[in-house]
Parts: structure tokens; C-alpha cells; sequence
């Protein structure tokens, strides 16, 4: 019986590959200069399990209870794990163990615990800012004013590795409007690196504005449903 999950897996992750590359040469990126993440919150085990037969190896999750028991379900060693969601206090010291990457730093509080807890044994964590660029009270992030702050305040940290910066922009109706929204977290992360920063990523772009952040400079997207269907949690 053909594997349905499978064919679909690796289909879509090609055809996701595919569109990655054209968007890298239509807007004059380096090639391979975008990395792809698969957001599997919300999608079984066995599809993680379909999607590293397919050969992706990056996933990103957003909530620890349901991440453990997926990232314990494969010992494997090349996998990359990447914390991409809201971080609660009582919840750091498991990311700051089991993840490769965290996404979402939005306060030093959350930062220097996740930097005391880094076990010793472990590289540095590698940490993005999540950027707050719609300054809506109820969004998630850190906003433009506090970022750099935040930022010096991370580079003394020695157990986290401050790379990039990260956003989830509030959904606009056109293309023009995704890049100029992806477009204004750029101009922050050349500021920091004006500055005494070399950040090399931005995580821009999910499913629905994948290409308007490769546009503007992406190296990170985080897509989920384009590679997975749609969550069954
Ligand atoms: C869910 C999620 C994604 C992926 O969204 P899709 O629309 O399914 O591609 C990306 N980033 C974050 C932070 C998410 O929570």
C-alpha cells in the first residue's frame, strides 16, 4: 500500500525546495542562503518521522509538553531542534537542555535563564530576538525601542549566541505590504550589526509570506502547514 503521509511529505518538501531556490535567484539571493524549518507543532510524530525519511532534519516547535516526547521519539544526532515559541519562566531550563535554538527571546529575564541553564556540556544556545514590529500591546515580542537593549544585555551572556532577529509580522493582504513589513526587521538587524553585532539570521517567513521574506533578506523560514497540511492538533 503506498504511504500517503510519505508521498505527500517529500513531495511537498520538494516542490517547498523548489520555491525556496526560484526566490533565491528572482531576488538575486546567494544560493542556498535560505534554510528551511519545519514547524511541525501540532503534527504527529509520524509525520516528523516521514518528513526525515524525506531528508529534512530542522523542526521547530512552539510548545515544550508536546515537543519532548517528539524530540525524545528520534535519537538521532543530525536532527536540530528549534524552540519557536511563547517561553514561560518555569519552562527554560528544558528548552535551554533539549534545544538547538531558540526563536523567541523577548525579555532578559527569559534570557539569563535560559543562559544560566545552558548545560555546561552543550555549545553555546543559539538565540534570535523576537521583534515586536507591529507595536500592538497584545503582540508577542520585544519592542523596536527595548531591542537594542536587549541585544547588548544578550551579547554578555555567555551561554546563549545572539544570531538574528525574528518576527511574525500581523497578516497583510499583499505581496508589497508582507516586504515592507519584512523590510523593517531588516533595517534593525543592519542597525545591530552597525553596531558591535555579526548576526547572520533573520527568521522571516511562514507558509503565506514565505516569498516576500526571501525578498527582503530572509535566511530562516518557518513553515509548517505548506509542508504538513493542516495541524491535527
Ligand atoms: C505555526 C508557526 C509557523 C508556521 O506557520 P505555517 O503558517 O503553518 O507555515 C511559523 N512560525 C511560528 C512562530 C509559528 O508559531
Amino acid at each position: 500500500m503506498p504511504d500517503r503521509n510519505l508521498i505527500n511529505i517529500a513531495n511537498n518538501l520538494s516542490d517547498l525546495k523548489q520555491q525556496i531556490r526560484d526566490a533565491e535567484v528572482a531576488y538575486k539571493r546567494k544560493p542556498n542562503s535560505v534554510f528551511l524549518l519545519a514547524v511541525s507543532k501540532g503534527q504527529s510524530i509520524e509525520k516528523i518521522g516521514k518528513a526525515i525519511l524525506a531528508g529534512q532534519l530542522a523542526f521547530g516547535e512552539n510548545h515544550l509538553q508536546e515537543a519532548l516526547p517528539k524530540i525524545a521519539a528520534f535519537p538521532n544526532k543530525k536532527l536540530e531542534w528549534h524552540f519557536i515559541g511563547l517561553i514561560q519562566r518555569n519552562k527554560t531550563k528544558k528548552i535551554a537542555e533539549h534545544f538547538q535554538w531558540v526563536h523567541s527571546v523577548t525579555d532578559p529575564q527569559i534570557a539569563k535563564r535560559l543562559n544560566e541553564q545552558r548545560p555546561n556540556h552543550l555549545p553555546p544556545l543559539n538565540i534570535c530576538l523576537q521583534v515586536n514590529l507591529s507595536q500592538q500591546k497584545n503582540k508577542l515580542g520585544v519592542s523596536v525601542d527595548e531591542l537594542s537593549d536587549l541585544a547588548d544585555y544578550c551579547l554578555t551572556l555567555p551561554h546563549l549566541k545572539i544570531r538574528g532577529l525574528m518576527t511574525i509580522p500581523f497578516p497583510k493582504n499583499t505581496f508589497e505590504e508582507q516586504r515592507a513589513e519584512f523590510a523593517k526587521l531588516v533595517e534593525l538587524f543592519n542597525d545591530l550589526n552597525a553596531k558591535n553585532f555579526q548576526l547572520d539570521t533573520l527568521s522571516m517567513g511562514m507558509s503565506n509570506d514565505m516569498k516576500a521574506a526571501i525578498a527582503e533578506g530572509s535566511t530562516i523560514v518557518r513553515i509548517g502547514t505548506a509542508l504538513f497540511g493542516t495541524r491535527d492538533q
